[in-house]
């Protein structure tokens, strides 16, 4: 087996959120103790509701938030990088190796540049191409790969539909020939039918290119649909990661499983049955002691409300933190 792309240890990334007169600041775990692994040439999906620490993640990785403690290392073969130690040209050299596709692709894209320009410019700020025909060339080979034409590249993204400005974005984000990529809610904001053709399109340039992806998405449906990984969070923990195939056969963490309760069957004699997952995420500036879930979780007792979890590695691949996993879903009928 390869080193994977991207390790995650311990990572804790800390805001702090305000000040007191008395000098008492008030803190934030975005993220807290987090590790991972992202194989090479992997989909891997990081899942969650809104607030559990998805993009704070994905921005670590990126070296765009602080790594307050713990590790990520980087390393495609070529390179390997400690994010948390990294100079200032090896984090140049990191910008080209790794890149982020944006959630919403009519506000990341400029309206008085072309297309043509729009997916030019990383390429003009990390100087890669050194002549105009240089970077005309580059342009129009990345742009064919995210099915885009001649034609496209001299208009203004006003003139496309959000699939195909999601494409432009996609473009750029690939223009400067990155091997891992975060895609951080990536066609949350393009209707159903669009949602499949962006995804086909990113499992295509995963094959041509080689890429590793971090799919970001608050979408478990969505996820099980590309991702060959998939990490569960909550409050900025880990609770549960395994291969997509284990995670639909077996859900062992009571939120995955609540995840999967609220999909929609697309089973018409199951429509309707669908569970909404009760209650509020806690506020990471309170979170209650012992399992962050607890309060929502309708299998909690006493050590739930006390000890937090561990991720356990019950040594099939398929992590997960509670206390009574086994109890509830492993239980082998006598
Ligand atoms: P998700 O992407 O899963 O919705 P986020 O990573 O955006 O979650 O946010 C996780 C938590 O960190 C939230 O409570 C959010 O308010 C907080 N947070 C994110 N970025 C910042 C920041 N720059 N400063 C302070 N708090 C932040
Ligand atoms: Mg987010």
């Amino acid at each position: 087996m390869s080193k994977p792309v991207v390790s995650v240890r311990n990572l804790t990334v800390t805001y702090q959120i305000g000040h007191s007169l008395l000098g008492q600041n008030t803190y934030l775990n975005a993220i807290n103790d987090v590790s991972l692994d992202i194989d090479r040439g992997s989909f891997f999906g990081l899942v969650g509701e809104s607030g559990s620490g998805k993009t704070t993640l994905g921005r670590a990785i990126l070296k765009a938030a602080p790594i307050s403690a713990g590790h990520v290392t980087y390393h495609d073969g070529e390179v390997e990088y400690d994010l948390a130690n990294i100079s200032s040209s090896q984090l140049k050299d990191y910008r080209k190796r790794a890149q982020l596709i944006f959630q919403d692709p009519y506000a990341a894209l400029s309206p008085r540049m072309t297309v043509r320009d729009i997916i030019a410019e990383p390429l003009e700020v990390m100087g890669l191409t050194k002549t105009r025909e240089e970077t005309d060339a580059r342009v129009r080979e990345i742009a064919a790969k995210c099915r885009l034409n001649l034609e496209h590249l001299r208009r203004f993204p006003h003139a496309f539909s959000g699939g195909q400005r999601q494409r432009i974005s996609i473009a750029r984000a690939l223009v400067s020939g990155p091997k891992f990529i975060v895609a951080d809610e990536s066609v949350a904001a393009l209707d159903v039918s669009i949602q499949a053709d962006v995804l086909n399109l990113l499992k295509q340039l995963q094959d041509d290119l080689g890429l590793t992806f971090l799919f970001i998405s608050h979408d478990l449906s969505v996820v099980a649909h590309i991702c060959d990984h998939v990490a569960v969070m909550y409050l900025g923990r880990l609770v549960e990661t395994a291969p997509t195939r284990q995670l639909f056969s077996g859900a062992r963490h009571p939120y995955t499983k609540a995840l999967f309760s609220a999909i929609p069957s697309l089973d018409p004699d199951d429509r309707g049955k669908a569970q909404k997952l009760e209650g509020e995420i806690p506020s990471p500036t309170d979170p209650p002691p012992g399992c962050k879930f607890n309060t929502r979780c309708p299998h909690a007792v006493d050590i739930c409300r006390q000890e937090e979890p561990k991720l356990e590695h019950p040594g099939d691949g398929h992590e997960v933190a509670c206390h009574r996993w086994r109890e509830l879903f492993d239980m082998v009928p006598a």
